[in-house]
């Protein structure tokens, strides 16, 4: 893919928190970017305000990332208002059990902890990686957790956790079937951040914790795959 071309980014969960923050930098750095939200309307001020900050071009779809059809319809959405899609920033995530134990934890919590961190951006995949492919050049950038790590997970949120290693999993896994098509795909975790999942107690920043998928969406061609990342260093799965 030639250089001079305007790169198309779509952020999942952009309207606050970590995803607002890699929506900004990315548009900052040049990137057409889709703000994509559950609520048109957070979408849309996000965007704009975006748009009016940084002089470049962000807009609001529609997601929800459970549902299918708008999952579709985003990345339609996107491709025929942009021309493309080029980085996928699977963010949006949630907390389903915090408090739980492993041997508690009942289906309702599981099935939607499994639905938003791991089908979610699963279904997002599927529907980007065409039009990646097409272009011959792609970055997916799966915002993960240490608690979907091997090395580093806690228990007070089993469901929550299973769902990102689960995620870390299906980030291997693609990185592999897309090995030398020009796709990059990487997992991180942003650390501990100051949003709504994170509370104000929280030991970094949104921009801080946005660092790492933001550089992860816009690594060059000889870029790691099939990592998982913290502060921009490789950590352990
Ligand atoms: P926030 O709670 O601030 O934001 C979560 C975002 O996900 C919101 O935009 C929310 O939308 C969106 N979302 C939730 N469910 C859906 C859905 N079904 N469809 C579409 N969007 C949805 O959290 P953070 O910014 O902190 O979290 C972003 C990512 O970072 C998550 O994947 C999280 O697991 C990960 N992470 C965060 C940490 C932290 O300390 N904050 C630590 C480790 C990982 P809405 O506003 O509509 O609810």
């Amino acid at each position: 893919m030639a250089d001079d071309v305007t790169r198309v980014a779509l952020v999942t969960g952009a309207n606050r928190g970590i995803g607002s923050g890699v929506a900004r930098m990315l548009a900052t750095a040049g990137y057409v970017v889709a703000v994509a939200s559950r609520v048109l309307e957070e979408g849309e001020s996000v965007a704009e305000s975006i748009t009016a900050d940084t002089g470049r071009h962000a807009f609001a779809v529609q997601l929800d990332v459970t549902d299918s059809t708008s999952v579709r319809s985003a990345v339609a959405t996107v491709v025929a208002r942009a021309g493309g899609l080029h980085v996928l920033v699977n963010n949006a995530g949630g907390h389903y059990d915090v408090g739980a134990t492993p041997s508690t934890v009942g289906d309702h919590a599981a099935l939607a902890a499994l639905e938003v961190n791991l089908l979610g951006p699963w279904r997002l995949i599927r529907e980007a990686v065409p039009h990646m492919r097409t272009s011959g050049w792609g970055r997916i950038v799966n915002v993960s957790s240490r608690s979907g790590s091997f090395e580093h997970t806690w228990s007070n949120a089993p469901a929550y956790g299973v769902s990102k290693a689960g995620l870390n999993m299906l980030t291997v896994q693609l990185a592999n079937e897309l090995a030398g098509s020009g796709i990059l795909v990487n997992a991180c975790c942003p650390g501990w951040v100051r949003t709504r999942m994170g509370g104000p107690d929280a030991e970094r920043s949104p921009d801080e914790g946005a660092d790492t998928p933001f550089w992860l969406a816009t690594l060059d061609d000889d870029g790691p795959t099939g990592g998982f990342f913290g502060e921009r260093s490789a950590i352990e799965w």
